[in-house]
């Protein structure tokens, strides 16, 4: 279970997020949505330590993190325990499909080249990218390089994975095939917390939606509750908007 208890960011002078309380189960996928701006990014980068809280606390199971006086040590375990999927994707360039998913099992977690590579060709079948682990980042398309991104999420064995706007950098008819993997690698009953736009996709893949706007979170429930019945003026809006 991981649990996020009351965490702040601020840039300079500008609170972006303003004390976010979030449970997340086992095996649940989370999806994140909301206006431009609203925090999302910011909550999934805090999440893995690629920004540094201003305060609260992040607790995976009985591994508490307390941002207010976190040790290097804490923060090396807390990006083991989660895995972040950019918009970007993040490769190496200079490295192959198969060389970006063995460079976390090398490095992070020590295994040998022979169990790397095993592990890696799995997970690279696993996404459908069996027949491309010799081919660079340039030399694949954005659905199949972001497929990459999803396996080497996956080397790490994270106790959740982190979506940060998967799709968002696709072009339309790559994105099917990316939340295909998503959809597949969640009824394998792998954590998730997804911050998406495609709420089609939230609707029919999330077991929870949380509504997020300037900081706070408006409003979270089941994806039907939230879809159909939302409560909130503002999340009822930010929904009249984008259907
Ligand atoms: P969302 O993902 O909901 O679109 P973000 O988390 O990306 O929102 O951004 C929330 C706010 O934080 C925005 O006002 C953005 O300008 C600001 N912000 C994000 N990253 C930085 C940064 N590295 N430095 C300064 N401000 C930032």
């Amino acid at each position: 279970m991981i649990q996020i208890a009351n965490l702040t960011k601020s840039f300079g002078r500008n609170q972006v997020l303003k004390g976010i309380d979030l449970t997340v189960n086992k095996g649940e996928v989370v999806a994140i949505l909301g206006p431009s701006g609203s925090g999302k990014t910011t909550l999934l980068r805090c999440v893995n330590y690629l920004e540094k809280p201003s305060d609260g606390a992040i607790t995976i199971d009985n591994f508490r993190v307390d941002c207010k006086k976190v040790s290097k040590k804490e923060i090396h375990l807390l990006r083991q325990r989660t895995a972040m999927v950019f918009q970007q994707y993040n490769l190496f360039r200079h490295k192959t499909a198969l060389e970006n998913v063995m460079e976390g099992l090398l490095i992070v977690k020590k295994l040998s080249k022979q169990e790397a590579r095993k592990i890696s060709v799995e997970l690279l079948e696993r996404v459908g990218l069996g027949g491309k682990l010799d081919a660079y980042p340039s030399q694949l398309s954005g659905g199949q390089q972001q497929r990459v991104g999803i396996a080497r999420a996956l080397a790490l064995n994270p106790d959740v994975i982190l979506f940060d706007e998967p799709t968002s950098a696709l072009d339309p008819e790559l994105v099917g095939e990316v939340l295909a993997v998503i959809r597949k690698i969640a009824r394998e009953g792998i954590t998730m917390i997804i911050v998406t736009h495609e709420m089609t996709f939230a609707q029919e893949v999330a077991s929870h939606v949380v509504f997020m706007d300037e900081g706070v979170i408006v409003e979270e429930g089941k994806p039907n509750e939230l879809f159909n019945r939302p409560k909130e003026e503002r999340t009822k809006q930010f929904l009249s908007r984008i259907r």
